[in-house]
């Protein structure tokens, strides 16, 4: 199979998504993110994903927020002999418009539908009418379950909700399951013309388009099926224990969402030898295996933890999205791995899970694209933090990089002192005034 690069991968703008026919160059070589086709992966697939890391990149592999895996470190000779080796392999990369599922859609009970074939209806529709979308269009399909994606933001949303006889799925746009506009009450047997005609709406109104550009109201008078806006629901975070149908299902993280390909391989010989048999990708950088007994859980969960991997929801290196830093990218200024090692050790209390805090070792922000509570943010001039906002936003301040510890370590003590009895680090930092986390990074609190 020969790649075409349907780009100039070099000039390839942000907002555009890096894949195998587009790869986006970063400081440590090119990037390729793929989503394959196939919901459950063997451990052969990930033993050749991880050959392929190694020998077509410098063998860091990342699993994104979103649940996609990305290869580093590739070059442009070396991405053919990536979608070479992936053909071989059986392994096909998704492409056209993003289009979510719970990652235990169709094998979870508690599910209220499968959505599965309506998100392969609607791929196959859209990738059969020429619109020019949004390169970062995403659309969340939900039928509920125990990892709803009811926290995932998208420009489309349809939610499986239960009416009194049958299966109806919420339409809504530009936001997540509580935030979304909502535009209309569809049946199973409509809601995949029904969604066209917001992507339709998407296209005509230019290719930048997102959802939360969308005239809402227009689009619901055009339905005329009203639907109401749904509670907002915090679902179970992936890392950690789940059980379907009884059956263990263990939920790890790399840490920080990036691993050496040695560590993944290593990581599914040992799941394997404890039973596993499937591995699903799910958000919030999680790997799901399945086929472990409950004999064999507590030897997994060891293996994984051996391998730096995360299998706890209460990590608090789970709230903090680091990229690759100066361990892998030639454009960071500092290590944003041992920064956020030290946030985990000295600033513990920011990362209860309630705020996003982000790591980044240049303005580009990488790995959190949007606005974080906390961003940690490499420049020439040392590491500035910037609150509520991007990693490219202005910083309230800035150290030296070798003064990031000790301003860490204060930023911890500001949280423990005024902190009240349970309170949430978002409310903290709602209620706390900047010039306070200025003073307190700077050393003058
Ligand atoms: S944000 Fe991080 S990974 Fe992205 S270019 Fe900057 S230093 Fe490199």
């Amino acid at each position: 199979m020969t790649t075409v690069l349907a780009c100039d991968p070099g000039t390839l703008r942000r907002g555009a998504c890096p894949s195998l026919a587009t790869p986006m160059r970063t400081g440590d070589g090119f990037l390729v993110r793929l989503r394959p086709v196939a919901v459950a992966l063997t451990a052969d697939d990930l033993l050749a994903l991880s050959d392929l890391a190694r020998e077509t990149g410098n063998g860091l592999i990342e699993i994104t927020a979103r649940g996609n895996i990305q290869l580093r470190g590739l070059t442009l000779g070396t991405v053919p002999r990536l979608a070479e080796g992936l053909e071989a392999a059986g392994i096909v990369p998704q492409t056209g418009v993003a289009i979510e599922t719970p990652a235990l859609s169709g094998i979870d009970p508690s599910e209220i539908a499968d959505a599965t074939p309506i998100a392969d209806a609607l791929r196959n529709v859209i990738a059969d009418v020429a619109l020019t979308l949004a390169p970062k269009l995403a659309i969340v399909v939900d039928g509920g379950g125990v990892l709803s994606l009811a926290d995932m933001v998208a420009d489309i949303r349809l939610d499986a909700v239960e009416t009194n006889d049958a299966v109806a799925w919420r339409l809504s746009a530009g936001g997540d399951r509580e935030t979304a506009q909502p535009i209309a009450l569809l049946s199973s047997e409509t809601v995949v013309e029904g969604a066209m005609t917001v992507v339709a709406a998407l296209a005509a109104a230019g290719a930048g388009t997102r959802g939360r550009d969308l005239d809402a109201e227009a689009l619901v008078a055009r339905f005329n099926m009203p639907a109401l806006p749904l509670a907002g629901i915090i679902p179970t975070h992936p890392i950690g224990v789940h059980r379907i149908d009884g059956a263990p299902v263990l939920g790890v993280s790399p840490a920080y969402g990036q691993m050496h390909a040695d560590r993944l391989a290593a990581l599914v010989r040992s799941l394997s030898s404890c039973g596993a048999t499937e591995f699903r990708l799910a958000p919030h950088r999680t790997l799901l295996v399945r086929g472990l007994s409950e004999a064999a859980l507590a030897a997994a969960q060891d293996a994984a933890q051996r391998e730096g991997f995360w299998c706890t929801n209460r990590a608090p290196g789970r709230s903090i999205s680091v990229c690759a830093g100066a361990a892998g990218c030639a454009s960071a200024s500092f290590d944003t791995h041992a920064a956020a090692d030290a946030l985990v050790a000295h600033a513990a209390e920011w990362l209860d899970g309630t705020v996003d805090v982000h790591v980044s070792g240049c303005p580009k922000g990488c790995a959190h694209p949007a606005r974080a509570a906390v961003t940690l943010c490499g420049t020439a001039d040392g590491v500035g933090l910037v609150v509520n906002g991007k990693a490219s936003d202005p910083a309230l301040v800035t150290v030296p990089a070798d003064g990031l510890v000790p301003a860490i370590q204060r930023l911890g003590a500001l949280s423990r002192n005024r902190r009240n009895n349970r309170e949430t680090a978002k409310s903290l930092i709602d209620r706390t005034a900047p010039a306070l986390f200025v003073s307190a990074y700077q050393g003058q609190q």
